[in-house]
């Protein structure tokens, strides 16, 4: 058994609220757990690969729509036909994206369409990856492999930076300060054209050591675009990161661009550094 589907009638609900709030629960915390009782005679173990299916008369909902791994598997009690297995979902599809059940059924003609739990073989499991990776669109920029498109045992679950990441947080920093770079003026748009348009990233100001667990961040004050150079070197002092400032003054006092044909914007960073820096001589260091 490589992996298993779980199927349910929506008519039934799984989640505590709905399908949309679980959808956004996903996204934002990266992983929601639901707990099923699965066959004992499965032996399910931690990391087997979860593909969930939605059944039932509306059809425009049905099909396989997100992906999730075995977190947690309850004591198997003397007798018990079922066991209790807690899935950690990591990516679900709104309402109306999935992969059509007729188009499943077409690749995998040996699908059960009854609710529960079925094992999957390899082949099959393989047939999944695929046409999820044709369904599950990655964020723009995303640097991680898509949950369910590489098989649980190839990836590593990371810790990621809630605020840099955040889909939502990430559109407001872009609409109110722009998609350059903030330390170097890098629009990476205009070096690599159209498909690199808003791929900067976003850096989170507020060092670790002053974020509580009910840390509000203010996508103005707290939050900047940074290239994906600049935010290497950002982070690449612990714990509190290199501020813009100090990069700017790091990219200065190496020959920013030197030699090379300034745009407009790089001028203007530029012109923003020395403004805030003032002259190179003697120490102006304004970062903490
Ligand atoms: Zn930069
Ligand atoms: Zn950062």
């Amino acid at each position: 058994m490589e992996a298993v589907i779980l199927a349910w009638d929506p008519d039934r609900p799984v989640w505590a609220g709905s399908h949309a709030a679980a959808v956004r629960t996903v996204q934002a915390d990266g992983l929601l757990r639901q707990l099923w009782a699965f066959p004992s005679a499965l032996q399910p173990a931690p990391e087997l690969d979860v593909w969930l299916v939605i059944l039932g008369t509306r059809s425009a909902m049905c099909g396989l729509g997100g992906h999730g791994t075995v977190g947690w598997v309850g004591a198997v009690v003397a007798d018990a036909t079922t066991v209790q297995v807690a899935v950690d979902v990591d990516h679900l599809l709104p309402l109306g994206d999935q992969v059509a059940l007729a188009r499943l059924v077409e690749h995998l003609p040996e699908l059960r369409l009854e609710e529960g739990v079925q094992p999957v073989d390899r082949g099959a499991a393989r047939t999944l990856r695929r046409l999820w990776a044709g369904a599950a669109q990655p964020e723009r920029g995303a640097l991680e492999p898509t949950p369910g498109s590489l098989p649980s045992r190839a990836v590593r679950r990371v810790l990621a930076n809630r605020y840099e990441q955040d889909p939502q947080l990430r559109r407001t920093v872009l609409a109110l300060r722009g998609s350059a770079c903030h330390a170097c003026g890098l629009d990476m748009e205009q070096r690599y054209g159209t498909v690199a348009r808003d791929l900067v990233q976003v850096h989170h100001l507020t060092p670790p050591g002053f974020v509580d667990a009910d840390h509000e961040v203010d996508p103005l004050s707290d939050l900047v675009p940074l290239c994906g150079s600049c935010h290497v070197v950002a982070h690449s002092r612990w714990p509190d990161p290199y501020s813009v400032e100090e990069i700017r003054l790091l990219l200065r006092e190496h020959g920013f661009l030197r030699g090379s044909t300034l745009t407009d914007s790089q001028l203007m960073a530029q012109a923003d550094a020395a403004r805030l820096l003032g002259p190179p001589e003697g120490d102006q260091r304004t970062g903490r």
